[in-house]
């Protein structure tokens, strides 16, 4: 109930909420037949460790390729996924699908000696409302055969300030599967610094927001720099999303941000282009 009024965007007039009804209920119907004809894919976005200047992981985003559209982005049908639930086979299915390619991934660089790629999989709320669902999802990890600690599930804060209890009991248990967490998009929501310490947290993930304004905006910065120190105290890692340009990696340097995720840097790829950048010499400017 809760996530649907999440979603659900404040309109006027009975007759707008009527068209938004009909409207989610032909992408649902779109989404179905997508479903079915394979149209759902998963692009891998490197994630780069900012001391190393190597990469060190992916964060898996889900695209469709849909046959009038062409590629559709998250923001448009993730919503709807969520609404109407559909997202909880979907994600299971991209879980499933992000620890293949971490496979593939993984023996490429293995041979060059290089340290075990981790896989980052967005999960929605929804997907963690039943235990039977997290169940799912641990049989899917122990089924791929993948080391654990270098999954990481990323969970928006909402999850964790809406339904506190019910979030910490689903993230213990995913916890005891052995997988990391990480906290998505942080500082957009509600951002409660209690949970912090709450939750069986292993990673924070700066917003796009924050460091994209950081370089004009001193004040920005300062929020950056802080929320590094608060991640480091907490002994949590730090990725930052988003980073565009060499002023935002110096920046981040300077904070001693672990992880950065950027445009920059790279953009999501599929599985054959990034296999194609891990057998080259994927080496990342340093700053
Ligand atoms: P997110 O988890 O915060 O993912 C990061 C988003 O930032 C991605 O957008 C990525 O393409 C974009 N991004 C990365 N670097 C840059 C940059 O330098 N500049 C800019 N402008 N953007 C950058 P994308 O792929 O469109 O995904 C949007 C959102 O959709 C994701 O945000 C996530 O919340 C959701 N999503 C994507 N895939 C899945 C999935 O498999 N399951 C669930 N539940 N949600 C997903
Ligand atoms: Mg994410
Ligand atoms: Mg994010
Ligand atoms: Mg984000």
């Amino acid at each position: 109930q809760r996530f649907m009024l999440q979603h659900a965007s404040p309109q006027s007039g009975d007759g707008s909420l009527e068209r938004q009804a009909r409207r989610e209920e032909e992408v649902e119907a779109d989404i179905k037949r997508g479903i079915h004809s394979r149209e759902f894919e998963l692009f891998y976005q490197p994630i780069i460790d900012l001391r190393e200047g190597w990469v060190a992981g992916f964060e898996a985003l889900m695209r469709w390729r849909h046959p009038e559209k062409g590629t559709v982005s998250p923001g448009e049908f993730i919503p709807v996924a969520e609404a109407t639930g559909q997202i909880v086979p979907m994600g299971c299915w991209a879980l499933e699908e992000a620890l293949n390619a971490q496979k593939r991934f993984q023996e490429i660089v293995e041979p060059h000696g290089r340290p075990p790629l981790f896989m980052s999989v967005n999960v929605s709320g929804r997907q963690l409302l039943e235990l039977d669902e997290i169940e799912k999802l641990g049989a899917v990890v122990a089924r791929s055969g993948m080391d654990p600690q270098y999954i990481k599930l990323e969970i928006t804060e909402s999850l964790l300030v809406d339904e506190p209890m019910h979030a910490a009991v689903a993230l213990e248990q995913l916890r005891n599967k052995g997988v990391r967490l990480a906290i998505d998009d942080f500082g957009t929501g509600y951002s409660s610094l209690s949970y912090l310490h709450l939750f069986p947290l292993d990673t924070l993930k700066i917003d796009r927001s924050f460091v994209s304004d950081m370089v004009h905006d001193p004040r920005r910065e300062r929020i950056v720099r802080a929320i590094s120190r608060l991640a480091r105290d907490l002994d949590l890692n730090i990725i930052a999303e988003g980073v565009e340009n060499d002023e935002e990696m110096a920046s981040l340097n300077r904070f001693e941000c672990d992880y950065v995720q950027g445009f920059h840097l790279a953009r999501p790829q599929t599985a054959d282009q990034i296999a194609e950048l891990l057998a080259g010499k994927p080496v990342f400017p340093r700053p």
